[in-house]
């Protein structure tokens, strides 16, 4: 994978070490305080290892140096509130170090132990039925801060994560470069298989093409949620300047540059996007094209008033496209029951310490996908 890293504070010619630097900018780091290579390697295990969070913590140092160096934080989140749910999922709200919340969701199972990550701080996508959307966007995500809720989830658990989702908060093609230094570092230096990471996007022109050119093999995932540009419009305000053909175009690009079957996700709206005709309709656009479909049943929202289809409904449509053969499947929630389905928890949190302390929190809403294949 070819990826550059994004840039970052420059002391002295060389990066200061954050997640995301890989083990020769370390090193460059450390020799360029006159330390030797060794302590480079070092500080590489140290930081993706051992859970450190600055310098003063890597012990290995001569003491000395470490009293002398100047101080260097590693940019670690602190975990400012948890949420456990019966099923296992955690929903954490990290905070930042500029004082900024994120959330992030740990969803383990006998197998696995996947992590929803976020890749903005809100979005300014504002899709209509999702909460982050409804709060307004805030900044991009710096790549430490996207490879810090891996680590801060695979600490938590104590056990090594698995697969790692973008479909926490904010749209990761927006925030493409450090998206991909994120992704190169989890692989190369945490560790997780490209294939087991996916990045999920609402589609951002010319950006889907960009992926496809770095033959990236996480895995694709769309938000189509409609089967014609004129739902989609009203769903989703940014497919006004992005219509459906040009994107399902993009999307054939990324199939035939990368060789990746990519996953188109249909969130499932009673009544708006789940009849047969819709399953008709969005089944004659993905004829032939070498897909998946996710079918994501509704996660209600406060501030719309959407509604969830019931099981007979989410079966119809499930079948409607298996019988015109288009490869579905069905993605319920995990953690259900802990701060609503889709999150929020930084929306009631905020809420909360909004009134308990004042606090001038500029957002109040937010969306966190804890969505998981079960
Ligand atoms: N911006 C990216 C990542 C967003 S979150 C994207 O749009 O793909 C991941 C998925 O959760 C997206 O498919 C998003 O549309 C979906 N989602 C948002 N709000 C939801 C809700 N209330 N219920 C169910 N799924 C939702």
């Amino acid at each position: 994978m070819s990826v550059q890293l994004a840039s970052q504070s420059v002391s002295q010619g060389t990066p200061t070490p954050r997640l995301g630097a890989s083990l020769e900018e370390l090193t460059a780091w450390v020799q360029d305080r006159g330390q030797p290579a060794y302590r480079g390697k070092q500080l590489y295990q140290w930081l993706y290892r051992q859970g450190a969070r600055s310098l003063s913590d890597i012990t290995v140092f001569p003491k000395r140096w470490r009293e002398n160096a100047e101080p260097v934080d590693f940019g670690r989140s602190t975990v400012h509130h948890r949420s456990i749910a019966p099923d296992g999922t955690i929903k954490y709200l990290l905070q930042l170090a500029d004082g900024n919340l994120v959330e992030t969701v740990g969803m383990p199972t006998s197998k696995r132990l996947t992590v929803c990550v976020s890749s903005q701080v809100g979005c300014p996508m504002a899709c209509d039925f999702c909460a982050t959307g409804k709060g307004g966007f805030l900044r991009n995500l710096e790549t430490h801060e996207i490879v810090d809720q891996v680590l801060t989830v695979q600490e938590e658990f104590d056990r090594r994560v698995s697969h790692v989702v973008f479909m926490g908060m904010g749209e990761p093609l927006l925030n493409i470069d450090n998206v991909l230094a994120a992704l190169r570092c989890l692989n190369e230096d945490v560790g997780i298989g490209q294939r087991s990471m996916t990045v999920s996007t609402v589609g951002i022109p010319g950006r889907i093409r960009r992926l496809a050119q770095h033959k990236l093999q996480a895995t694709l995932a769309v938000s189509l949620h409609a089967s014609n540009q004129t739902l989609r419009e009203r769903l989703i305000p940014s497919a006004r300047q992005y219509p459906l053909e040009d994107l399902l175009a993009e999307c054939r690009e990324y199939v035939q540059i990368t060789g990746r079957r990519l996953s188109f996700e249909y969130l499932l709206l009673a009544e708006l996007n789940d009849r047969p005709e819709h399953a008709e309709e969005l089944a004659k656009h993905l004829r032939g094209f070498q897909s998946h479909v996710n079918l994501i049943p509704y996660n209600p929202i406060s501030e719309v008033d959407y509604q969830r289809p019931d099981r007979q409904r989410i079966d119809r449509f499930v079948r409607a496209l298996e019988e015109r053969h288009i490869a579905v499947s069905v993605r319920y929630s995990k953690g259900l029951d802990v701060d609503a389905a889709c999150g929020q928890l930084r929306a009631s949190k905020n809420k909360e310490e909004f009134f308990r302390h004042s606090s001038p929190l500029t957002r109040e809403d937010s969306f966190l996908s804890a969505e998981s294949r079960l």
